[in-house]
């Protein structure tokens, strides 16, 4: 069969591609057809990119068809504008509906016709309950529902009650319609769903045509049916929903029409950390100012995306990598920012900008000469030739980060007496530091070496580090609005809480910086690459030749930061095992010498230690550390009461964590009690976190005294104890390290340290530990 051909398919295989290979085997459709229906009720998001990507993709790879349908029916919500927004954004991710442009609001005729043949069946009825009462009645899962007063209501009463529905006789809520199923159905939704509603309201197209508006439930099946559609596919939370949709056309439809009727299949909506993709939230933050408008580059919206000038390749890019399961999950942002700068790398020239600029006087270079240097667009791809002059003057401005007065260790960058390579430039030593009255750095003064034009030393040596620069002289003033994560936790609005609160206040940073004047030879959508910076765009409404404005598209990996981060992972493992090592050594000490543990107890206490030990199990040590405390043994014997925290483990972490970060208070003095406690302890058990986010968390619970499950969910310190996802950290880590990776194959075992700290620094330290370690052998083994 022709249309079947999946071969040079763009995307992976999944559930869905599986059901179509069938159906198209068994010769159930012919053609393949798909649909994507937003509600024009606000911006899209990533999240819809995902569907997006999906049913038009489908529809591309089988040779079949993709309709955009607006699904309008609710009128208080919809607009023009959301329209050409939508459909503005499906074409900038790359798609086309062809003539296949619909609106579901164009069918209230026919869906009014469907109605009234289920009122002629016996299907349907008119319910004059109001609608708090139905769901009083509806019953709940154990127990059946009340059939409305109503049910029985003739076909002509219901007719008539129906058409006057219709011609708007009734107010809001004196009468819906009902499909007549089943009251007590083990599926709530099929207890006597609603159709119809009265809704005296202005709808965007159809004016006042109408006063009575259908039911997604409703709608949404005899839609597809009415566009042919095959494949109805839709996010998780319609599972319960699929029951109805198949009610709805097995009798709405012709028999005839049965055998060729559209499926609903349901795959896991997108969620992303770090931001929110429900539209309501979304439209909040837009109405309340929190943002600057639906596209704002730091929104999620494809429009805000878009403006930040993140290629509409990558997103697509994404959304296939991401895929299609049945199992939902949360992406992390960091690995939407990956696939980002997979994508810009290849396509991005580099150019050389400064975000904070440092100047830098080239003492022993002619003043007001101007050399002008070639350097390459694309230093890292030999396939791509293009190059630009840059021009080197007497003064320079470098990133004032590049410049320490007293360097740590690893910092390969400029320093005073040091060398360093001006990129494409000089090798320059810096020479002398000048600072104003505040102790600030004005200025350096530094020497060039002019036999390293372009670059390279003729003897070959090499200096401390390479730096971008920019001549002052020739300089482009530039608005650079880099972006960070839009809020400071994982999950904001998984709390009881409003998730405003936790918008990050430092999601935009404007820095005045310099770019490099060859910019103004370029288009303005160019995107670049400032060197070691990150990538960047100019803003396509408020750049303008005489005042530029940058935005970051994405930042490169700061190795810096990254290796700091490191360094404080490696510690906080040292200090773990120290603790470890010196609980250890008590132990035996205390099993050599009997009763050792014991001897600064007074006689009471050592019976209440030889109490716990009988009834816990607990060790000598722990024993005796909280006999030694009345308050503490309270506490304890509280936490072991619960049934949920294990009275050992309990013991071990309030002696070994606990009492440290209690430092000279005593446990009564605790913002948290032994509930809380014990709910800590359980979470530990179950492995929900592991103990190295065991440590920070009792930290927070010590500063807040919140609940930590409501800390857990709030800022998302789940353990990471899926494999597959574990696997897809690794993975990426190996292959952002190969010199250290083939240092490890070499025999430098010990860098199994550094690959810890980086999956504890990609995960925010939630990786199970065991699981990570394994992994990563395996991996570097292989
Ligand atoms: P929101 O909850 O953000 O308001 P919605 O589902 O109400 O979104 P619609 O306009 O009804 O928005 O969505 C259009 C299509 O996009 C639907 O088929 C819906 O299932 C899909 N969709 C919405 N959000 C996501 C997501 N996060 N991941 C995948 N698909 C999504
Ligand atoms: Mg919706």
């Amino acid at each position: 069969m022709s249309n079947q051909a999946n071969n040079g398919a763009e995307s992976a295989s999944n559930f869905i591609r599986e059901i179509i290979d069938r159906d198209l085997t068994e010769g159930k459709y012919d053609t393949v057809i798909t649909r994507f229906p937003p509600e024009p009720n606000g911006y899209l998001h990533i999240g819809h990119a995902k569907s997006i990507v999906l049913n038009f993709g489908l529809a591309k790879d089988y040779n079949g068809r993709c309709h955009l349908r607006f699904d309008d029916t609710n009128p208080e919500t919809e607009n023009e504008e959301y329209i050409r927004s939508i459909k503005e954004t499906v074409q900038w991710l790359g798609y086309d509906w062809g003539d296949h442009l619909y609106f579901a609001s164009d069918y209230f005729e026919q869906l009014y016709a469907y109605a009234v043949k289920l009122i002629r069946d016996g299907k349907a009825y008119v319910d004059s309950q109001n609608e708090e009462k139905i769901r009083e009645n509806r019953g709940s899962v154990n127990e059946p529902g009340k059939p409305s007063p109503y049910r029985d209501r003739s076909v002509d009463e219901n007719l008539t009650l129906f058409k006057e529905m219709r011609e708007g006789k009734y107010g809001n809520g004196e009468h819906v319609l009902r499909a007549k199923i089943d009251m007590a159905s083990p599926h709530m939704i099929m207890r006597d769903p609603l159709l119809y509603r009265i809704k005296h309201a202005h709808h965007y197209r159809q004016g006042d045509n109408w006063c009575i508006y259908p039911m997604y439930d409703f709608a949404h099946p005899l839609e597809d049916a009415i566009e042919n559609v095959t494949h109805s596919l839709c996010t998780l939370e319609f599972d319960t929903n699929r029951v109805l949709y198949d009610w709805v056309l097995e009798n709405c439809l012709e028999p005839d029409e049965l055998p060729t009727r559209p499926h609903q299949y349901e795959f896991a909506r997108l969620n992303l950390s770090y931001t929110i993709m429900s539209k309501r939230k979304l439209l909040r933050l837009v109405k309340e100012g929190k943002v600057d408008g639906w596209d704002d580059p730091r929104l999620p919206t494809l429009a805000g995306m878009r403006r930040r000038g993140i290629p509409p390749e990558a997103i697509r890019t994404f959304c296939k990598e991401v895929g299609v399961t049945r199992t939902e999950s949360i992406v992390e942002m960091s690995h939407f920012e990956h696939v980002l700068r997979d994508d810009l790398n290849l396509r991005t020239p580099r150019i050389n900008g400064v975000t904070e600029s440092l100047k830098v006087v080239i003492t022993n270079y002619p003043e007001g000469k101007t050399d002008w240097i070639p350097a390459s667009y694309w230093p890292r791809d030999i396939d791509k030739s293009g190059q630009r002059e840059v021009p080197f003057t007497r003064e320079l401005f470098i990133e004032r980060d590049d410049f320490r007065e007293d360097p740590p260790k690893g910092f390969h960058r400029l320093a005073p007496g040091r060398e360093v390579r001006l990129r494409y430039g000089y090798f320059i030593t810096c020479e002398e530091v000048i600072k104003n009255d505040d102790g600030v750095i004005t200025e350096l003064r530094c020497t060039y070496d002019p036999e390293t034009r372009g670059g390279d030393a003729p003897d070959g040596r090499s200096p401390e580090g390479t730096l971008h620069w920019v001549s002052a002289e020739h300089a482009i003033p530039a608005e650079l609005r880099r972006y960070n994560r839009l809020f400071n936790v994982a999950a904001p609005d998984a709390g009881d809480e409003d998730f405003t609160e936790h918008l990050n206040p430092e999601s935009l940073v404007v820095k005045q910086g310099f770019v490099e004047p060859s910019i103004l030879d370029d288009a303005r959508d160019t995107r670049y690459q400032f060197e070691r910076i990150g990538y960047f765009r100019q803003d396509q409404e408020d750049s303008e030749p005489g005042s530029l404005v940058l935005n970051e598209i994405v930042p490169l990996r700061d190795t810096w930061a990254e290796q700091e981060e490191a360094e404080r992972q490696a510690e906080i493992e040292r200090k773990r095992r120290e603790k470890e090592a010196e609980k250890q050594r008590q132990r035996e000490r205390s099993e050599a010498g009997a009763g050792d543990a014991f001897g600064d107890l007074n006689p009471d206490q050592r019976t209440e230690a030889n109490a716990l030990i009988a009834k816990y199990e607990l060790d000598k040590v722990d024993a005796a550390v909280i006999a030694r405390d009345e308050a503490l043994t309270e506490f304890f014997r509280a936490v072991s009461g619960s049934d949920s925290a294990p009275p050992k483990l309990a013991a071990n972490w309030i002696v070994n964590n606990l009492i440290g970060i209690m430092q000279d208070q005593t446990v009564r003095d605790l913002p948290f009690g032994p509930e809380e406690f014990s709910r800590f302890i359980a979470l530990i058990d179950e492995g929900v976190i592991s103990a190295r986010i065991g440590d920070e968390l009792l930290e927070k619970m010590m500063t807040s005294g919140e609940d930590p499950e409501m800390i857990v969910r709030r800022e998302g310190l789940r353990q990471i104890g899926d494999s597959d996802s574990l696997k897809l950290v690794v993975e990426e880590i190996i292959a952002e390290n190969p010199e250290k990776v083939q240092s490890y194959q070499e025999g430098k075992k010990a860098l199994i340290g550094f690959f810890m700290g980086q999956v504890m620094q990609k995960t925010e330290g939630r990786a199970n530990p065991e699981m990570a370690r394994e992994l990563l052998t395996r991996e570097l083994e292989a």
